[in-house]
């Protein structure tokens, strides 16, 4: 703890930390090692962590990197927070992220980083003019930069496999339904899922195993599904292990030191024993509209909580209580934010639900059929996880469409509840870390890991 909570000052100007406490780790570490004197088999006990900061804290103020939530303490743990703290490990902080993990980039956290004065990007350790990705971004850069051995995140449509990606190390989001939502602050709630990163997959096996388990009185869509002991059978071997390659992950488009990096690990698998398969996923460019209207749509509804009343943000001054209401949501959202409740209370809208929330709903489950049809065939699907390494800070400032297009191998597995993961394939453009996708079908988690475990 004491190493970790030395590089965290260290390294601060990376913008990874949003909120830390050292007196509060500091108990957390003691308490951890007189369980271990006394002889504790906890899986995590005494292993340092940080939360991404959309998960609720009572020990850490949570802000979900919104002006909204600034100062806002939550009264009881996450789900995800309290089975990692059952499993032993000590919190070191709170992680930036886009606003209520709206982003590609963490550029959109409205949130103050540690030791800084204002908001600013976080910082991609491999190169600071970079971004790291998002929404998880804090997350990824704080274990790529080693100042926490793992992390928790939320994937709703890629946001723990690109940053994961674009930081050179793993990261991994379980099926739809096996990781509680209890406590994570809602953004698309049919698609949000939480996950872990860490520097390999065997971490994440490990951190993955104390994540996931139902919570069926807490979050209505837990799965019942046992807990999992994801390290067990990390080490079989990979012998005619069908690889999926789907032909519309590999068109124009990529980057083509992606697509070397992407071409040279899936040659690694050949040789590890696993076979190549070609595949379609037919829909796939279809995929961002149908995720940008229905994950809109889902945020509307959810953030229509923030209203100055229940909490966070109350506007100071207003005539009435509409006012309240207009001035404290203009003031307390950020831009994106207000970009995306305005489409999805427009997709909701009498008139044209039919036309454009049902329609990406009937999609949305076409998406997922053809996996099922492309799991005929292969055992995992592997690709990129994105069409590009990193970009620079600020590349996409007034594109906000350039953010939405990357995520076009993220989100098919998002739709259709799939689990994936992301692990370094090696490096592209400008010497930029390059992720390998892997998805699996539903529960298939362990099977991924142990392709990832065996390739690193
Ligand atoms: N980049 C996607 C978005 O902006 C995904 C975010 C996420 O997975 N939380 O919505």
């Amino acid at each position: 703890t004491e190493h970790f909570l030395a590089r965290m000052r260290q390294h601060q100007s990376l913008g990874a930390f949003l909120a830390v406490d050292e007196e509060v780790s500091r108990t957390q570490a003691r308490l951890a090692d007189e369980r271990l004197a006394a002889g504790s088999t906890a899986p995590l006990e005494g292993v340092p962590f940080a939360h991404k900061d959309i998960f609720v804290t009572r020990d850490f103020p949570t802000t979900a990197g919104s002006r909204m939530l600034a100062g806002y303490r939550s009264p009881f743990d996450a789900t995800v927070v309290q089975r990692l703290a059952d499993a032993g490990v000590v919190t070191l902080g709170k992680l930036n992220c886009d606003e209520f993990a709206m982003g590609s980039a963490n550029e959109n956290s409205a949130a103050t980083p540690v030791g800084f004065d204002a908001p600013v990007p976080v910082r991609n350790p491999w190169d600071r003019t970079r971004i790291p990705g998002g929404s998880s971004g804090g997350s990824a850069a704080a274990v790529a930069a080693r100042l926490v051995p793992g992390a928790t995140g939320t994937d709703t449509g890629g946001s723990i496999r690109q940053p994961a990606g674009f930081c050179g190390i793993t990261g991994v989001k379980p099926t739809y339904g096996r990781a509680s939502r209890y406590g994570m602050i809602a953004f698309a709630s049919s698609l949000d899922q939480a996950g872990v990163f860490a520097r390999s997959a065997d971490d994440c096996a490990l951190l993955l195993s104390s994540v996931c388990g139902p919570d069926l009185d807490r979050d209505s869509t837990s799965l019942d599904r046992p807990t999992e002991d994801f390290a067990q059978g990390l080490d079989a071997p990979l012998d005619g292990l069908r690889i999926g390659l789907p032909q519309e992950f590999f068109g124009a488009g990529l980057a083509p030191g992606v697509r070397a990096a992407v071409d040279a690990a899936l040659k690694e698998y050949e040789k590890l024993g696993a076979r190549l398969v070609p595949i379609r996923l037919p829909r796939t460019e279809l995929a961002i509209p149908v995720y940008y209207i229905i994950a809109p749509a889902e945020a509307s509804s959810n953030l229509s909580r923030f209203d100055g009343v229940k909490f966070g943000h109350r506007a100071r001054q207003y005539e009435d209580l509409l006012d309240m209401y207009k001035k404290t949501r203009a003031e307390g959202f950020g831009d994106e934010v207000k970009r995306r409740i305005m489409i999805g209370t427009y997709v909701l809208s009498h008139g044209y639900y039919d036309a454009y929330y049902l329609q990406a709903q009937k999609i949305r489950r076409m998406i997922a059929d053809d996996f099922q049809q492309a799991f005929k065939d292969c055992d995992v699907i592997a690709g990129p996880v994105a069409p590009c390494v990193a970009w620079k800070i600020g590349a996409h400032r007034s594109d906000p469409l350039a953010d939405y297009l990357a995520d076009i191998f993220t989100l098919p597995a998002s739709l259709a509840g799939l689990p994936g993961m992301s692990l370094p394939a090696g490096f592209g453009e400008d010497g930029m870390p390059v992720g390998l996708q892997l998805i699996g079908n539903y529960f298939q988690e362990a099977r991924l890991l142990q392709a990832a475990h065996r390739f690193q």
